[in-house]
């Protein structure tokens, strides 16, 4: 375990920008838990410091790092993103409730497609209907 990881909240600039990147914003807020409002979210976002990026996906360095935003901010749902070396937690609140037991989703957009296209070595209509398959099944319970 590091003997000491940093927690910087990001200034709103930045987090402008990174709001405005695609890679960034994929996994992104769709839903208040509490009160159901799809679209006014205010967002937070922390910088990590002091973890290596080996150790990012790590379940005890976010298991820490969990309790601390619960402890301290009161946020429950926390999010964990890589950005090139940067270690990022994503969080977000409801701005028609306060709330801060956000659902997060992954966008489906043409260009991670073709990315999971490669990945998984099918073609991008073959992962489409998959992915359809699996909605469906999902919808149906
Ligand atoms: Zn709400």
């Amino acid at each position: 375990m590091p003997s000491t990881i940093k927690i910087e909240e990001i200034n709103d600039l930045e987090v402008k920008r990174l709001l405005e990147d695609t890679k960034f914003s994929r996994l992104k807020p769709v839903a208040c838990s509490q009160c159901g409002n799809k679209a006014n979210f205010a967002r937070r976002l922390f910088k990590i410091k002091g973890v290596t990026k080996s150790k990012h996906s790590d379940d005890d360095i976010q298991g820490i790092i969990r309790y601390h935003f619960k402890q301290n901010y009161s946020i429950e749902h926390t999010f964990f993103k890589t950005i090139g070396r940067k270690f990022i937690v994503d969080t977000a609140t409801c701005k028609n409730c306060q709330s801060a037991a956000i659902t997060y989703d992954i966008e489906l957009t043409s260009e991670l497609i073709s990315e999971l296209s490669k990945f998984v070595g099918k073609s991008e209509s073959k992962i489409m209907e998959d992915l359809n398959a699996v909605a469906e099944k999902l919808t149906k319970k």
